[in-house]
C-alpha cells in the first residue's frame, strides 16, 4: 500500500480509538479527506484505499479534478462560498460546510430550487469572533435560525467551526464542546434536528471526535504537507 493508503488507515484507526474512549460508534464519524492543492493521482490513491468522501475549498481548482475523477466519489465544499459561485458549486458538491450568513442561505435555497437539488449544508459558526474568519456569531444564529428553518430546499444538517489554531489539540476541546452545546440549544429553540457537527482537522480530529464530531476534515495528515495557503481557505 502506498503512503496515502497507510496514512488513511492510521487516521481511521485513530478515529476508531477516539470513538472507543467515549463509547461512540465509529460509523457515526465521516472522514472527509481534504484534497485541496493535491493532484488527482493522490486522490486516486486514497480512493484505491477505500476513501469515498473528499473535501475541496476552491471551485476553480476542484471542478476540473471532480470532472476527471470517478463518479462514485462524493465531494464536500469546505471553503468560503462566494455567491456568484453557488450555481456551479451545487451540482458538483453533495454538502457545503461553510454557509456563513442568512443571506447566503436564502440565496442558496433559491438556486437549489432552480436546479432541482437538495444540498446538505452546515452553518459555520465563528466561535471566537475572529476577523479573519466567516461565520455566524452564536448570537446571530440564535436570532436567525427560525428564518433559516423556513428554507425547505436546502437541508440544514448541523454546525461547522474552525476554532482558533492552537499547538496543543487539547486547546481545541472547549471550542468543540461549546459547538456541541450550541447545537443542543439551537435544536431546542428551532425544532431543527441538526444531527451533524463538522469539526476537527489534522491536528485535533481525535479531540473533536471525543466531543461529538460527525464530520472531521483531514488534509495534511493524509496527503502530506501543503506548500502554501491558498485563496479561499478558511484558516
Ligand atoms: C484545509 C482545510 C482543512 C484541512 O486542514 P488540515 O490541517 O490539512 O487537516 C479542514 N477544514 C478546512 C475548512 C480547510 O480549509
Amino acid at each position: 500500500m502506498g503512503e496515502v493508503g497507510k496514512q488513511l488507515q492510521e487516521i481511521r484507526e485513530r478515529i476508531a480509538a477516539a470513538c472507543e474512549r467515549v463509547q461512540r460508534d465509529p460509523a457515526e464519524v465521516e472522514l472527509i479527506a481534504v484534497s485541496k492543492t493535491f493532484p488527482e493521482a493522490a486522490i486516486l490513491a486514497a480512493a484505491g484505499a477505500g476513501q469515498r468522501v473528499f473535501g475541496e475549498s476552491r471551485l476553480q481548482e476542484a471542478a476540473p479534478k471532480i470532472e476527471a475523477l470517478p463518479d462514485h466519489l462524493i465531494w464536500h465544499f469546505i471553503g468560503r462560498v462566494q455567491k456568484n459561485k453557488v450555481r456551479k458549486i451545487l451540482p458538483l458538491f453533495e454538502t457545503v460546510h461553510a454557509v456563513d450568513s442568512l443571506k447566503l442561505a436564502v440565496y442558496m435555497d433559491g438556486v437549489a430550487k432552480d436546479l432541482g437539488l437538495k444540498p446538505k449544508i452546515f452553518l459555520q459558526v465563528n466561535q471566537a469572533g475572529e476577523e479573519s474568519k466567516g461565520g455566524f456569531s452564536p448570537e446571530s444564529l440564535r436570532e436567525e435560525l427560525a428564518e433559516i428553518a423556513e428554507l425547505k430546499q436546502i437541508q440544514v444538517v448541523g454546525l461547522m467551526s474552525i476554532p482558533p489554531a492552537v499547538e496543543d489539540p487539547e486547546g481545541s476541546r472547549h471550542w468543540f464542546a461549546a459547538l456541541r452545546e450550541l447545537r443542543t440549544e439551537l435544536q431546542q429553540r428551532s425544532g431543527l434536528a441538526l444531527p451533524d457537527l463538522s469539526m476537527g482537522m489534522s491536528g485535533d480530529f481525535e479531540v473533536a471526535v471525543e466531543e461529538g464530531a460527525t464530520h472531521v476534515r483531514v488534509g495534511s495528515a493524509i496527503f502530506g504537507k501543503r506548500e502554501a495557503k491558498i485563496p479561499g481557505e478558511l484558516e
